[in-house]
């Protein structure tokens, strides 16, 4: 839309593309008003939009993402989580453990980590299990303790969803809905989750092209839910020594065709606590726009996930070398300043 476009004049076009088959999206740039419409390949282009008052100009989206697409937004998107928001210059840092274990491990682990400066806790109470007979998460009592560890710590919890039945429960108690890989083309389970008013992360499926990566974000973004993180989780490769192979040209990459943030979670993708540290700064000089990292206090003893795993004096040392990585590339890594408080644990 034509920057001066009055709000009116939005509408009436927002109604016009209704009225042919499309459904608008309305985004807000800087300054002017772009919509997006969505409409299956057999509706007839738009062309004579053109004239209608306060239209700018109309352009054919040729990739099959649409919403996500730079094309339709150029700056990048920041997903506001309360006081937090993903996407800015500041690295947002999410950790703890791979999955809830107990009330006394969430809270051990929530204080470590928000002491060395996390902004969000994560841990799984519906776990997505390779094997039907390993730990499945305590479920509802889980998320109940991911409560509590919010309300001690005032740290923002991203917890996964398995099914969309389960949607508007995770919902309730998270303030980001995790998709694991797994679920990464569960067409409605994004369905869903793009109903729910809630932030979500959307890792990047083991077997998932980046452009696959996107189309699965479109489906969230499609029922108008526009507030996407996506997260590089590790691709396979034939490479076995590590669990997964970190894809860092993904992150540059999927920012160069999206304006949705990107992360990178430098555990499950390499399987190692050793790795976690080059992998997070490589990630960061690569523009990733923050971290998913899993810190347990007693790794060895982790139901899950324990050898990727940081203890919480590792994670402390992680962030502190991330420093002048984020400083070269103009970003900044969360305060720890109150680093004191983990001495000695
Ligand atoms: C997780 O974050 O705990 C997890 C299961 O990750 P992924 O879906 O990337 O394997
Ligand atoms: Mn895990």
């Amino acid at each position: 839309m034509q920057k001066a476009a009055e709000k009116e004049t939005i509408k009436d076009v927002e109604m016009k593309l209704m009225e042919m088959g499309f459904a608008p999206h309305r985004i807000e740039g800087t300054g002017r008003v772009v919509i997006g419409a969505v409409g299956e390949s057999k509706v007839v282009f738009p062309t004579g939009l053109e004239v209608l008052p306060g239209v700018e100009k109309v352009v054919p989206i040729s990739a099959p993402y649409k919403l996500v697409s730079r094309e339709v937004k150029e700056k990048g998107s920041e997903v506001t989580v309360g006081d937090l928001k993903i996407g800015g210059t500041e690295i947002a840092v999410m950790a703890g453990p791979c999955a809830v274990e107990s009330e006394e491990q969430l809270l051990t682990i929530a204080r470590h980590v928000k002491a060395a400066g996390a902004q969000v806790l994560r841990g799984g109470a519906y776990k997505p299990r390779s094997s039907p007979y390993s730990f499945q998460g305590l479920e509802l009592d889980g998320l109940k303790m991911l409560n509590r560890a919010r309300e001690e710590t005032g740290l923002k919890i991203v917890t996964e969803v398995l099914n969309p039945q389960e949607v508007e429960l995770v919902a309730d108690y998270s303030d980001i809905i995790q998709i694991g890989a797994r679920n990464m083309q569960n067409f409605s389970l994004l369905r869903e989750v793009g109903r729910a008013n809630k932030p979500v992360l959307l890792k990047r499926g083991l077997a998932a092209t980046i452009e696959e990566w996107l189309m699965a974000a479109e489906y969230i973004l499609a029922e108008d839910n526009f507030q996407v993180i996506l997260c590089e989780r590790g691709i396979r490769t034939f490479e076995t020594s590590t669990r997964s192979t970190l894809d860092i040209s993904a992150i540059p990459q999927a920012k160069s065709m999206t304006h949705l943030p990107v992360i990178a979670d430098p555990c499950h993708s390499s399987g190692s606590w050793r790795l976690a540290a080059p992998l997070s700064q490589a990630a960061i000089a690569a523009g990733a726009d923050g971290l998913l990292i899993e810190v347990h206090h007693k790794p060895e003893e982790a139901l899950c996930d324990g050898p990727q795993s940081l203890t919480p004096e590792k994670f402390v040392r992680l962030l502190s070398s991330l420093s002048p990585v984020a400083e070269a590339v103009g970003r900044s890594v969360p305060n720890n300043s109150s680093l004191s408080m983990t001495k000695g644990l």
